[in-house]
């Protein structure tokens, strides 16, 4: 197959763009925005099969624009297009209907029943295609829907670092869980447009490359809570790593949508290769038995599950307790946040100037919780100590202008936080196409 972006020069038979009005030199070899496919951008462009898909207006913008650049005779768009090769592998559809398509528009059978048509849009009339299809060949225009959301992956800079945010999937989580009145909570969810019963919240996780150690921050939910969580496995796939190149998981804290997927659903290590990292009163608070012994019997599981998520590798001897303002890997620090656990713990990656607050769980709700700290979270350990370090929290990052990410923070829960007549306001960060 021809890779896209060559030039094609014996050509064309019958231009119509170019009865248009405009004419063409021989185009430059294009550019293909791409969205990064591994965790350094290296998967390969998506290849000529897919800029096939650019005949079929309803499944491709690219081939919208195209339509439109006719149109609207643009000529910049229509040197790209013309130097784009096509072919039908990877489209969707009636592949004789998309033939018989092809073949009106000059294109040879030869090249068509092949299946796998590389000519540039110069050789046949695109025009006269695009006619046809937007003239109505209804069952042309259907696809498959999908039925799930795109991989859970979104990356930024920090300094020389990449942080990867890595979604496990969401819960939801019932307003009453929240303190403070039930009106004001309802007034305040429906101005954010959400339902007042409940927020569908999202679980966060990060990986950190520094170029030499890959880091993982907290990890996932496994299959301990719900079918809608434990999907960081698939979004750390969909970032192109393999999770035995982990070096090292730093833990927030052991609550079980942070820790339990420290094990994968059939209960095996699931970073083999991993130190793990936890502050040392979090890690003596949970696998404590006299603390397990004490507990109310509604929050025992909550001990077993993370005891059990941490042993294999307690008795493997790679369980690492930390204390606050512990460097635990060059440019990540910690920085106890108390209160959601006795040793919940913020990590500070910092890297040539730039700094990201990994806040953990200092909010469940942005909705509810910027606008009013005080709306403490029933899991909350002490929730008096919770509030205080949220405060102390928000105010520092409104302060210092840090760039923060939550793990339950709206996907892909970046943002900023900044003083607000009435609490705070969170400002999420807007997408960053490019690193
Ligand atoms: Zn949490």
């Amino acid at each position: 197959m021809r890779k896209h972006g060559r030039r094609v020069r014996n050509e064309p038979s019958s231009d119509r763009l170019l009865t248009l009005g405009a004419s063409f030199e021989e185009p430059a070899v294009p550019t293909y925005p791409v969205q990064p496919g591994g965790r350094n951008g290296s998967a390969p462009p998506r290849g000529a099969a897919n800029h096939g898909s650019h005949l079929w207006p309803s499944r491709s913008i690219a081939f919208s624009h195209a339509a439109s650049a006719q149109i609207r005779g643009e000529l910049a768009m229509r040197k790209i297009i013309e130097s784009t090769p096509l072919s039908l592998d990877g489209v969707i559809g009636d592949r004789s209907k998309m033939e018989k398509l092809m073949l009106k528009s000059s294109l040879t059978p030869a090249a068509a029943t092949a299946h796998r048509i590389d000519v540039t849009r110069r050789s046949f009339s695109l025009a006269a295609l695009a006619g046809t299809l937007l003239s109505g060949t209804p069952a042309l225009a259907k696809a498959p829907l999908v039925g799930a959301q795109v991989p859970g992956v979104y990356c930024l800079k920090v300094g020389a670092f990449e942080v990867t945010v890595l979604g496990d999937g969401w819960l939801p989580i019932g307003t009453e869980l929240f303190a403070g009145d039930r009106a004001g909570a309802e007034r305040l969810l429906g101005a954010a447009f959400l339902p007042k019963t409940a927020t569908a919240t999202a679980v966060n996780e990060w990986l950190v490359n520094t170029g030499d150690k890959l880091i993982l921050i907290d990890a996932g939910t496994s299959n301990v809570l719900a079918p809608s969580l434990g999907r960081l496995p698939k979004s750390l796939a969909a970032a192109g790593v393999d999770p035995a190149s982990i070096d090292a998981v730093i833990l927030t804290h052991m609550h079980l949508d942070h820790a339990a997927g420290l094990l994968t659903p059939d209960k095996k290590v699931a970073f083999v290769n991993a130190a793990i990292y936890v502050n040392a009163d979090e890690y003596g608070f949970w696998t404590s038995e006299e603390v397990s012994g004490k507990a109310p019997d509604g929050m025992k599981s909550m001990f077993d599950i993370a005891r059990a998520a941490i042993k294999p590798y307690a008795d493997a001897g790679r369980v690492q307790t930390y204390r606050n303002g512990a460097a635990l890997v060059p440019g990540i620090t910690s920085m106890v946040a108390p209160g959601h656990t006795v040793g919940h713990s913020m990590l500070r990656v910092s890297s040539a100037g730039s700094d990201l607050l990994i806040w953990g769980d200092i909010v469940h709700n942005a909705a509810l919780q910027f606008p009013e700290p005080e709306r403490s979270i029933a899991f909350d350990t002490d929730q008096a100590m919770a509030i205080a370090t949220r405060k102390r929290v928000f105010d520092m990052a409104a302060t210092d202008r840090l760039t923060v990410a939550g793990a339950h923070l709206p996907f892909p829960g970046l943002g900023h936080v900044a003083k607000a007549s009435t609490g705070y306001a969170y400002l999420p960060l807007q997408w960053g196409a490019d690193l």
